[in-house]
Parts: structure tokens; C-alpha cells; sequence
């Protein structure tokens, strides 16, 4: 949506992965197993990923979507953007309570060609689940298992929660509910871009 409305790039190291696998390339089949059992893949190969990202799609801003999650993520991301000489302007953290994340987990589908994402409940794709801008098949996302979230949300307390504290420091921290619907939640999202790209 951020990429519809502003035209700036938008990524996920799960996207880029997913891509990985998909091209059969010797770090998509590695990092696929550790994606399915819902753990984290290692800091070391996520940097490597963005930073090779940022190179190629990085000059006219950037949005990260699930980075960084840890510390070691987070402050090598400070370094790179000191090298590209780019100066972080927001951290959008979206609280959802572990209800919306179990209520989401179970209903999500994405799009195999695209990434397109929605909800099952969406009454319009109920009968054809079928990508609304490419037409390419919905389908439930193989890492999205519900036995999968005691794993990450283990892992998202122990390692996660802190850069909370650590963007906060800089003064760049919004914190965001998001276990509103996702109109409201990014009309919210839209307004800290726009007072940014303002300035
Ligand atoms: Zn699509």
C-alpha cells in the first residue's frame, strides 16, 4: 500500500527470501527450513540481504517492513545508512495484541506472484481466490502455521522488544496500534510519512 500511494520502495527480508526459495538459489533452500519451524534467520544473512537491497533500490527512500528485529540488525543498519550517508526519518512499531496475530495468522493469503496479501475473510475473494492486479493465485503462506507462533513470539520477546528502547533513544519511535483494520491503521501510517516528506 505504502508503495501505491507513495511510489517508494517497499521490502521484507521474508519477501526477499521467498524469493530466494522460489529461484531455488542454495540461500533460499537454506533459510526455508528455518523459515517453516517459525525461527529467525540468522542476523548475519539478513544484513547481507538489505544491504544488497539498499544498493539497488535504496537511493529515493525506503521502507522496511519486519526489519530490524534484533539489536545486531538494527545497528548495523545505522552503519550502512551512515555509509550511504542516509539519515533514518521514522520507526513505525504496530502493536497487535496475540489475539490479532493468531486471528490474522490463520486468515491470510498472498498472492505466489505478486506478494499481494489479504485476508480469507475478505467476502470478494471467498469464491476465487484469485490476485486482484495480476491475477495470480492466492494462496496460504506455508510458514503461516499456527504451531509455528509460540516460536516467534518467544523469539520476538527476547529479541525484538528491545529495539523499542534503542529507536526511542533517537527520538524517531511512533507506536502504532495496529489491531485496527488495515484502512484505519494506514491512514495513521500515512501521516507520519506525509509530515516526514513535508519537512
Ligand atoms: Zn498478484
Amino acid at each position: 500500500m505504502i508503495t501505491r500511494h507513495f511510489g517508494i520502495p517497499v521490502t521484507s527480508p521474508g519477501a526477499i527470501l521467498r524469493r530466494e526459495r522460489d529461484l531455488g538459489t542454495p540461500l533460499g533452500q537454506e533459510t526455508a527450513e528455518v523459515l517453516r519451524s517459525g525461527g529467525l534467520v540468522s542476523d548475519k544473512i539478513i544484513i547481507e540481504l538489505i544491504e544488497d537491497w539498499l544498493r539497488l533500490h535504496g537511493g529515493h527512500g525506503f521502507v522496511f517492513d519486519g526489519f530490524p528485529r534484533t539489536l545486531p540488525q538494527a545497528e548495523s543498519l545505522m552503519s550502512m545508512l551512515t555509509k550511504l550517508r542516509t539519515a533514518l526519518d521514522l520507526a513505525v512499531w504496530l502493536e497487535v495484541s496475540e489475539e490479532t496475530v493468531r486471528d490474522r495468522i490463520t486468515g491470510r493469503l498472498q498472492c505466489g506472484e505478486c506478494g499481494f496479501t489479504t485476508s480469507s475473510s475478505s467476502a470478494q475473494f471467498a469464491n476465487r481466490p484469485v490476485c486482484p492486479y495480476c491475477d495470480g493465485r492466492l494462496e496460504r503462506r506455508n510458514d503461516d502455521d499456527l504451531g509455528v507462533l509460540q516460536t516467534r513470539l518467544q523469539e520476538f520477546h527476547t529479541k525484538t522488544e528491545p529495539l523499542g528502547a534503542f529507536y526511542k533513544k533517537l527520538s524517531i519511535l511512533h507506536r502504532i496500534d495496529g489491531n485496527r483494520d488495515r484502512d484505519t491503521v494506514f491512514s495513521d501510517v500515512s501521516k507520519l510519512i506525509e509530515d516526514k516528506t513535508a519537512k
